[in-house]
């Protein structure tokens, strides 16, 4: 049995997640007047892969670029994130991106912690760069305070299980509060919902039985954004095309291309195609776009393949050190320091980690609108558009300004608190809790 709390929350705007995309569109929205509830299962001060830190920003600066935006799509289109995205959507992505780094620099994040703005990494040679080296160790710390003082409210704690509509349009939420020993389950009348619940990671498979929190993504997205929109008759695509990120053997994500070096085999041949010389502004970009080159390479017997630093200079191994702490990977460096593992000195192997979801999902359109009215979706969710933290902050944006104008038009609440899903749902996370076992 689980208790409803039956006093309905009412806001403008119900934003499910408050990772980047969510906070994001909590800001844009309060911003511009519309009230704004941010519904987070864990904390957003640390929540979501942003969590500890990210180090590279996507993004089209003119006066870095130039003022053809051409060669610069077309290099998104190249890159890791750029494959699966409608041309429309990232063109409007890129057009948008340098603002919100502007935004992100005045708000207290570091955009050039050396005085200009570093693209770095991710990078073909001789091709344009267009991933903006940044500190984004604080990032979520300055992104919910920014929130807080734009008017959102963020109620942590709450794990946002499905939308409810009526004829075919969003009329409130359903979520369970665990801040208290007994969870409750807590009812929304909303104007607009935006799903920013990150990507699906834990649906597949992890390497070994023992990894289910060793994770490549943060453990708690577990893909309940696509599950919610496609419950509520939402769109998805791309759904069949998941994702294996790559990285050090045993750390469920520590970097990839922030590490500098080059990928060798156990015979110290160069594994990939693209440089022969580390180089920060490069770094191997192999690891990008044949991410399963560390697999292929296992099986085949010519493999594992490592990480090899040592020819890497100093004023570039210092470079990776610090993009490292800024991704927040600072649990392998301190193990690394503890066991005495130097990667000038010793190559450290990768691996491939477990498939997830990310940039599969809810179709949305230019406002970020889904197929249902007053449905939006932005970040990791998304399906037909990816790129990575600068696309949650960009079209978080863009999802909290168009759900604000929506709120903006729509004159009263309906009665969400009365129709069969709740009732349902009572009964389905009721039996769960009253599970003797398992
Ligand atoms: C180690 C690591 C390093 C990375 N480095 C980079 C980088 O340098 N550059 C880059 O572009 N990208 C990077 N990424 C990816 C980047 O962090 C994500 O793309 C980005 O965080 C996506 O933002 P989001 O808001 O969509 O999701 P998230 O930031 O993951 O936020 C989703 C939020 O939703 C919450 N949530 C989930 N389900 C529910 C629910 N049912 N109810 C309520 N809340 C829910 C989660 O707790 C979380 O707070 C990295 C990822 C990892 C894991």
């Amino acid at each position: 049995m689980i208790d409803i709390d039956r006093k309905p929350i009412e806001t403008d705007v119900l934003i499910m997640g408050g990772g980047i995309a969510g906070l994001m569109a909590g800001i844009r929205a309060a911003g511009l007047g519309a009230s704004v509830v941010i519904a987070e299962k864990a904390n957003t001060r640390r929540s979501g892969c942003g969590a500890t830190g990210n180090d590279h920003f996507m993004c089209y600066i003119p006066e870095v670029h130039g003022s053809d935006i051409g060669p610069i799509f077309e290099e998104y289109r190249r890159s890791q994130v750029g494959g699966f995205s409608d041309a429309s959507l990232a063109m409007l992505f890129l057009r948008q991106s340098f603002d919100r780094v502007k935004d992100w620099e005045e708000w207290g994040i570091s955009m050039r912690p050396w005085g200009h703005w570093d693209f770095s990494g991710h990078a073909f040679p001789g091709r344009p760069r267009v991933w903006l080296k940044y500190a984004g160790h604080n990032q979520k710390a300055v992104l919910t305070r920014k929130a807080k003082e734009t008017g959102a409210r963020i109620i942590n704690r709450l794990q946002m299980t499905d939308v409810i509509t009526q004829g075919g349009e969003i009329v409130g939420a359903i979520g369970i509060s665990t801040r208290k020993e007994e969870p409750v389950m807590k009812i929304f009348r909303a104007k607009c919902v935006i799903l920013a619940t990150g990507c699906g990671s834990r649906l597949y498979p992890p390497p070994s039985p023992g990894w289910l929190f060793n994770t490549a993504n943060c453990p708690v997205c577990t893909g309940s954004g696509q599950a919610i929109g496609y419950r509520a008759g939402a769109r998805l695509v791309n759904m069949e095309f998941p994702q294996r990120h790559a990285g050090p053997r045993y750390f469920g994500r520590c970097g990839k291309a922030t590490w500098i070096g080059l990928y060798k085999d156990p015979q110290g041949r160069i594994v990939g195609p693209f440089v022969k010389k580390a180089d920060k502004k490069l770094g191997d970009i192999t690891g990008d776009i044949w991410s399963s080159v560390f697999t292929d390479k296992h099986r085949s017997g010519e493999g594992p393949v490592y990480m090899d630093c040592s020819t890497t200079s100093d004023e570039d191994f210092q470079y990776m050190m610090w993009g490292l702490v800024q991704e927040g990977n600072t649990g392998m460096l301190d193990y690394m320091a503890r066991e005495g593992i130097d990667p000038r000195k010793h190559m450290v192997e990768f691996m491939q980690y477990e498939p997830f979801l990310v940039g599969r999902g809810i179709e949305i359109d230019e406002k970020g609108e889904t197929c249902i009215k007053g449905l939006f979706a932005a970040g990791d969710p998304v399906g037909n558009f990816r790129a990575d933290c600068a696309g949650a902050a960009t079209y978080g944006w863009i999802a909290g300004e168009s759900a604000a104008g929506r709120a903006g038009r729509i004159r009263k609440f309906q009665t969400a608190e009365k129709g069969p899903l709740v009732e349902e749902s009572q009964d389905f996370y009721g039996r769960i809790l009253d599970r003797g076992q398992g």
